[in-house]
């Protein structure tokens, strides 16, 4: 469900509901929002998975607010129970008897990469590159013994709707590990997809073509840090902007975007 009809069937759902299941409600869900009083400042560092659209990510960058969404709590769950199966799923990465469960630190020290380790959470590395302005949870690397080659791993859980009918990467996360092959100097990304309701798996491998990497990253960012060192507003987000395989509509962008009302406001600045 897209923001706007997120809110108006909230709205109506409240109405119907007796006020002491909305106070709970309430606290609950700002408890799982970062705690009742919890508010922390947005990151100003672009992420891999949402550099889609130039806009977006100038927004970002600039510290722009993300406008509140009554779904929220949900991504954050979302987020949370994801991060849960992350874990039990890179324990058993680590289990492999071909396979080594990169110590990523040493790997970053010993190729001399260009990336800061923020943290170190349970099995999720947070890594930084400051010469791109880009911050990311980096969910491994795998190194297959027998032929001494490296892969970043991405591992995703999923409805099973979109599972059952997964043959490929989606092309928003090819965006997302391709950022990771030119951050981390890996080229090859074995996704890992899981169905959330059947615990099926599928596995995947990406390699960035060098048209993909300059049409999708290098060129992608160059024009949003021009952009930003001249304070000038991206377009909006084309078609252009977005496929890897096949075209998909910019409205899928648009419809999750935490910046929608401040962007349909500034377009109506600039047409004036
Ligand atoms: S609403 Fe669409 S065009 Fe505007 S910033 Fe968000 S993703 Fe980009």
């Amino acid at each position: 469900m897209n923001r706007g009809l997120g809110a108006v069937s909230g709205l109506l759902s409240r109405l119907n509901t007796p006020d002491i299941l909305n106070k709970l409600s309430d606290a609950l869900k700002a408890e799982i929002m970062g705690g009742e009083n919890g508010e922390s400042l947005p990151s100003t560092f672009f992420t891999p998975s949402s550099m889609i659209c130039k806009r977006q990510m100038f927004y970002k960058a600039k510290g722009e607010s993300p406008e509140p969404s009554p779904f929220d709590y949900q991504m954050t769950g979302m987020a949370e129970s994801g991060t849960d199966r992350h874990n039990r799923l890179q324990n058993h990465l680590k289990n492999l008897t071909d396979w080594e469960y990169v110590d990523v630190a040493k790997y970053i020290e010993d190729n001399h990469i260009d990336l800061e380790i923020v943290s170190h959470i349970g099995n999720e590395w947070k890594l930084r590159n400051l010469k791109y302005n880009v911050s990311f949870m980096l969910d491994g690397i795998l190194r297959y013994k027998p032929t001494n080659k490296y892969y970043i791993v991405e591992i995703k859980t999923e409805i099973s709707f979109k599972s059952n009918g997964r043959q490929d990467v989606d092309p928003f996360h090819k965006h997302q590990g391709l950022a990771y092959t030119q951050l981390l100097k890996i080229p090859d990304v074995i996704f890992i997809y899981e169905n959330r309701d059947d615990c099926s798996l599928k596995f995947y491998l990406y390699t960035p073509t060098p048209e993909e990497i300059e049409k999708y990253f290098r060129r992608k960012l160059t024009d949003v840090l021009y952009a930003l060192e001249k304070d000038e507003l991206p377009p909006k987000v084309t078609v252009e902007d977005i496929s890897l395989t096949d075209v998909i509509k910019t409205d899928k962008v648009c419809n999750y975007c935490p910046y929608r009302m401040k962007c349909g406001r500034d377009d109506n600045n600039v047409k004036g």
